[in-house]
């Protein structure tokens, strides 16, 4: 009887750790000469304000989902489980911060100023209290939040309840701009695209995000969520807030990634591994040029212009983790003659404006 009892204990200690354990998703982009590549979410809420989960949730949520940092952002002025749930402006961040620490998740203290547009709502990130936001007028409260150092991004700018007719940039966005206590602006929040804040990045020189905002449990199966890339020298928070403050980010959300061309073309050629050795291409003759993609990312290719002296395929797909073949056929005796043979694609699925795509120069080696 003893013998059995401890073979029980024994099953259920085992049964506990199985169903006890969790499993982390490795999100493959890939670094950048200079920089590590960090997945990033800087929007969510937690029942601290108006969401469902406690806030070790969303830490949870963080490593099995392959992230390096988020930012627990509960709102100041709208905290309808407040009656039932105690607490301060800073009580989420001190919840989540010692569960983070042991699974290594960058936790970055912030809130949601969240006021009647204009300004709407704004995250202020790397926040010293959350508590000293709690001001009157809004102002005061960008002002405070300011003098603390946060980096400050305007959330969902084309929420249609707030702007239900047409996304306007207005005066207050100007004045906090100029004032600096503007830095960027979510292009992506939750499941919607804002063209016009695309635009507004690039013409304001604002840092591009895409966050969740989420509210309840975080559930993407097998895909991903939507999130911000960070370029950073360190995988540390003071690391994060420099690239931010630089505007080192890309807007990941689904198959679609939009940032600035010179971030899209490094993530596109590091993720891509091809032709080192001459070809040796000649007139009437056709090779062979493999190229492997290392990335999560299926890129999507369009021929814009074909090369001098041979022809190339109109359309290519690179999906992740393969290794795709295609042919290049030499159609004069130009060909012979070139040292590099350059074919011009646009990245259907790299987004560097409204309704333009990234373009990128493939340069193969070839006598
Ligand atoms: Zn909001
Ligand atoms: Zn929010």
């Amino acid at each position: 009887m003893k013998l059995n009892r401890l073979f029980f204990f024994i099953l259920l200690t085992l049964i506990f750790e199985i169903s006890s354990s969790q499993s982390r998703k490795i999100i493959n982009i890939p670094n950048i000469p200079g920089y590590q590549t960090l997945k990033c979410d800087f929007h969510m809420h937690t029942i601290f304000s108006d969401g469902t989960v406690w806030p070790t949730v969303r830490v949870n949520e963080a490593w099995e989902e392959g992230l390096d940092a988020i930012a627990i952002s509960d709102h100041i002025e709208y905290r309808p489980h407040s009656k039932n749930v105690t607490g301060n402006h800073n009580t989420s961040f001190e919840i989540a911060e010692p569960l983070s620490k042991e699974k290594n998740i960058i936790l970055i203290r912030a809130a949601e100023i969240t006021r009647d547009m204009p300004p709407g709502h704004l995250n202020a990130l790397f926040i010293r209290n959350a508590n000293l936001l709690d001001r009157e007028d809004v102002n005061d409260a960008i002002k405070e939040a300011h003098d603390q150092g946060a980096f400050i991004l305007w959330n969902h700018p084309g929420w249609k309840v707030q702007q239900p007719d047409s996304t306007v940039w207005w005066d207050e966005h100007t004045y906090l701009l100029k004032n600096r206590m503007l830095h960027g602006i979510e292009v992506y929040n939750s499941n919607e695209f804002y063209p016009e804040a695309l635009d507004w990045a690039l013409e304001k020189k604002l840092t591009m995000f895409a966050n969740t905002d989420a509210h309840g449990p975080i559930k993407t199966g097998e895909g991903h969520r939507p999130m911000t890339i960070v370029f950073s020298k360190s995988r540390t928070a003071g690391g994060i807030r420099e690239a931010l403050f630089s505007k080192r980010t890309i807007s990941y959300f689904g198959n679609t990634l939009v940032g600035e061309s010179t971030l899209l073309d490094q993530i596109f050629f590091a993720s891509l591994e091809y032709q080192n050795t001459p070809l040796k291409l000649e007139n009437e003759v056709t090779k062979t040029i493999s190229i492997k993609n290392n990335s999560d990312i299926d890129y999507e290719l369009e021929l814009v212009q074909p090369g001098v002296g041979f022809d190339a395929p109109t359309e290519i797909k690179l999906p992740s983790h393969r290794i795709v073949s295609f042919e290049l056929t030499g159609n004069s005796d130009e060909v012979n003659l070139m040292k590099n043979l350059n074919i011009y694609y646009k990245v259907k699925n790299l987004v560097v404006g409204v309704d333009e795509n990234l373009i990128v120069t493939f340069s193969i080696q070839n006598i």
